[in-house]
């Protein structure tokens, strides 16, 4: 049997491991969980009236977000760890018009969108009672993704299968053609091996002569502990600007998340986002601010960008044993699952068309050094 590392188990790698098969592979996770950009994300799942001009991002994230029901079905996720309660989207009252144009338009081509509704003042406070009367837009396809429940699931079904999970950090190695992961002094030959480790690909990669175009950024949301069991079933807001405010299970409520180049790696939770965070979130809710006061807590994680804001993955060069995927963003959640499926079934079927999705991978990964 052949044998396979992922190193990283984020979204992509986890979903990756859980698609493999089994039958013909001895499967090994390493993860050593730091700054993972998953467990600390927001969840949101809806990424059709982004404006982005990058086509192939975009057929790669809408069908990323058509790719839900799949896993779902698959993993047989409940409503606890993915729930489609549609996403509530505001704008200047002048930019609703062409906002709800712009919907029509990708609905065209996009059923998963659902419906698209305009909500009166009313109706938006009777879809989120927290809100403030306030016109916009509902897009009933739209869902939220609990990225830490996700991976906890996903884990177990890991473990059912025999896959090997391993909580550790790993390092990578070429000798001969074979690819050799070291941990801790001991050392192990795997036939196959995934880089799946977001930003940090670019630390992994460097010992085997590879250059990668990828930077980490930090991001933080807030979490608060509520009293509003009934928020299970509140859609995701998307409010005018950089906070976004997303209720799940038990009364829990994220505001976030902020985007901190120069954070880089750091994962210190810090004053200065939660001011910006809760300032720009309370202008649209009522008050009093009935959760302020409860207990928060801050979520921090480390995401991967690329020059072009766009994500790779596949081989790192033609017929090799050497495979990745990193340069998730700020949509990674969205893009993640599909992204695992894809490097699945190349390697359990040889199944491999993705140029709709993305530029080759050479405009990423460059090998500057031979490694002997
Ligand atoms: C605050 C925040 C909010 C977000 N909100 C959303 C959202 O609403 N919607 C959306 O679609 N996306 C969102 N994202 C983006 C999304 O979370 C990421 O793009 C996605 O989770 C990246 O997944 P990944 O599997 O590539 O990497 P990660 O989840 O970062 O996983 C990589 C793993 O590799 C491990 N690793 C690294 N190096 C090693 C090593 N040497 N050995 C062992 N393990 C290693 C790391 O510890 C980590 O656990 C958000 C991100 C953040 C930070």
């Amino acid at each position: 049997m052949k044998k396979i590392a992922i190193i990283g188990g984020g979204i992509i790698g986890m979903t990756l491991a859980n698609y493999l098969d089994t039958q013909q592979f001895e499967i090994t996770l390493y993860d050593d969980g730091i700054g993972q950009a998953t467990k600390a994300s927001a969840g949101i799942i809806s990424p059709w009236l982004s404006k982005r001009r990058n086509k192939k991002w975009y057929q790669l994230a809408k069908d990323g977000a058509a790719f839900f029901p799949k896993l779902v079905k698959d993993f047989e996720l409940g409503t606890s760890v993915y729930n489609q309660t549609g996403t509530v989207i505001f704008r200047k009252d002048d930019e609703l018009d062409a906002l709800y144009d712009f919907a029509q338009q990708r609905l065209i081509d996009t059923p998963e969108m659902g419906s698209i509704e305009r909500l009166s003042e009313e109706e938006t406070t009777a879809a989120l009672p927290l809100l403030k009367p306030r016109k916009a837009l509902k897009i009933s396809g739209g869902g939220k993704l609990d990225g830490l429940a996700y991976l906890e699931k996903l884990a177990q079904l890991a473990k059912g299968k025999g896959i090997r999970l391993i909580n550790k950090k790993v390092e990578l190695r070429q000798l001969d053609n074979k690819l050799v992961i070291l941990d801790n002094g001991n050392s192990e030959i795997f036939d196959i091996v995934f880089v799946t480790a977001g930003p940090a690909i670019k630390n992994l990669l460097a010992p085997l002569g590879y250059n990668v175009d990828i930077r980490p950024q930090k991001g933080q949301l807030l979490e608060f502990e509520t009293t509003h069991l009934e928020s299970h079933d509140w859609p995701v807001v998307m409010l005018d600007g950089e906070a976004d405010f997303i209720p799940f299970e038990q009364g829990k409520i994220l505001i976030g998340a902020t985007h901190e180049n120069e954070g880089e790696w750091d994962l210190t939770p810090t004053q200065a986002a939660y001011d910006q965070l809760w300032s720009h979130a309370k202008e649209f809710l009522v008050e009093p601010y009935s959760f302020q006061k409860s207990p928060f807590n801050y979520r921090v994680g480390t995401r991967a960008y690329t020059s072009d804001f766009a994500p790779f993955f596949g081989e790192v060069e033609p017929k090799s044993n050497l495979l990745v995927a990193s340069g998730l963003g700020s949509s990674g959640l969205t893009v993640g699952p599909l992204i695992g499926y894809l490097l699945a079934q190349k390697v359990n079927h040889g199944i491999w068309q993705t140029e709709h999705y993305q530029k080759p991978i050479e405009s990423y990964i460059k090998k500057t050094r031979i490694v002997t």
